[in-house]
């Protein structure tokens, strides 16, 4: 590639200029559209003045980060823009043609090149220097026709940075919810509980938190196949998600274990649902021939954030997974609640 702006390359873009001898007419610059109703006396001004440039295909005209103090008109050929990224690679921001212009933000703002040129085939250009640019714009229905340009640009560039910006959301947004499930992941319930966390230590709110786990969950896919078991995955999450109160949120918190978080609950209050969820799972009916009961069914340990006695932010998730291990122990499909002398 030739950088026809580095002082390296000088020569080689004045021996590509020979390479392409021509002769600006003021017809030429009739046909650039921006140019179409200025005066004739100005136009021969201009094409007098104005310095050709060739651009053989793969050129790069001007590099991000140059400084530049001209505005580039394409007669011939293709250019396109582009923006380098982080990871070696680049986004094409425009394509070019004939009586378009590029290079005018660096001109009017005195800012180094916001973005990269380069001839994507051989390309005639036309130079103007910031002082030829600034004079052919006191002709209104040239300011007229470069604002309308601009304004396309400008709209444009909204576009692509609204665009970008959903794709991040979508993107978070991805990062931060199980595939299978649906359901928040353990990601999200880290970042939701350090909200809460961050409240609690405020504002002094509590929340109820309940593990959840799913009983010979291993058995049943030794029996119906790990197919079946992620069927079984998504309706406990689907019930888990329906049975919650709203302001409450569910997460998948690892293979056949999740998460109830429900702010400014107690414990007996969240006790009462997390019973209500249990028997809704149950309820299911979900075949499970190598479980005691002959169903689906999941045991569950509470805890909740007591800023009273604790300071420990990561309490309620210990202690819910020691309630949930009691429930486990003591029978299965069954809630507990912790008890910071073991779980009752
Ligand atoms: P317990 O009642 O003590 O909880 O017994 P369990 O068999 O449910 O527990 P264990 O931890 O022994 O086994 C959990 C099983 O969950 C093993 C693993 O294959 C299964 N599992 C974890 N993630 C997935 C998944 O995404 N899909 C399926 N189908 N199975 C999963
Ligand atoms: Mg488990
Ligand atoms: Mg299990």
């Amino acid at each position: 590639m030739v950088d026809l702006t580095s002082n390296a390359h000088r020569s080689e873009t004045a021996s590509l200029i020979q390479a392409a001898p021509r002769r600006l007419s003021e017809q030429l610059l009739r046909n650039i559209p921006i140019f179409t109703s200025v005066p004739d006396s100005a136009i021969s001004k201009l094409a007098a003045s104005l310095e050709p440039h060739f651009a053989p295909a793969g050129a790069i005209v001007f590099s991000q980060g140059d400084a530049g103090d001209s505005l580039f008109i394409i007669e011939r050929g293709e250019v396109v823009i582009k923006l380098p990224d982080d990871e070696g690679g680049e986004t094409v921001l425009a394509r070019m043609g004939p009586g378009e212009f590029f290079g005018e933000l660096a001109l009017l703002d005195g800012q180094p090149r916001s973005a990269t040129a380069e001839a994507d085939s051989d390309a005639q250009l036309l130079k103007l220097s910031r002082g030829q640019f600034l004079d052919v714009l006191r002709q209104p229905q040239v300011l007229e026709s470069v604002l309308v340009v601009l304004s396309q640009r400008i709209r444009a560039a909204d576009t692509l940075v609204s665009v970008t910006g959903i794709d991040n959301r979508k993107l978070r947004e991805e990062a931060r919810t199980d595939a299978l499930t649906k359901l928040g992941n353990r990601r999200r319930l880290r970042e939701d509980l350090e909200t809460l966390n961050a409240r609690a230590l405020r504002y002094g709110y509590t929340y109820a938190l309940a593990m959840c786990d799913i009983d010979f969950f291993k058995r049943y896919n030794d029996r119906y196949g790990h197919t079946a078991g992620d069927e079984v995955l998504r309706q406990v999450s689907a019930t888990l998600a329906a049975e919650c109160r709203s302001g409450d949120a569910v997460y998948r918190y690892g293979g056949e274990e999740f998460v109830i978080v429900m702010p400014q609950q107690t414990i007996q209050g969240a006790s009462i649902g997390l019973e209500r969820i249990r028997s809704a799972v149950e309820n299911l009916v979900l075949e499970h021939a190598d479980s005691e009961i002959g169903v689906v069914t999941i045991s569950g340990g509470i805890a909740a954030l007591d800023m009273a006695t604790t300071d420990e932010l990561q309490a309620p998730l210990n202690e819910a997974d020691k309630a949930l291990y009691e429930a486990k122990r003591s029978g299965r499909n069954r809630v507990h609640v912790y008890a910071a002398a073991g779980a009752a």
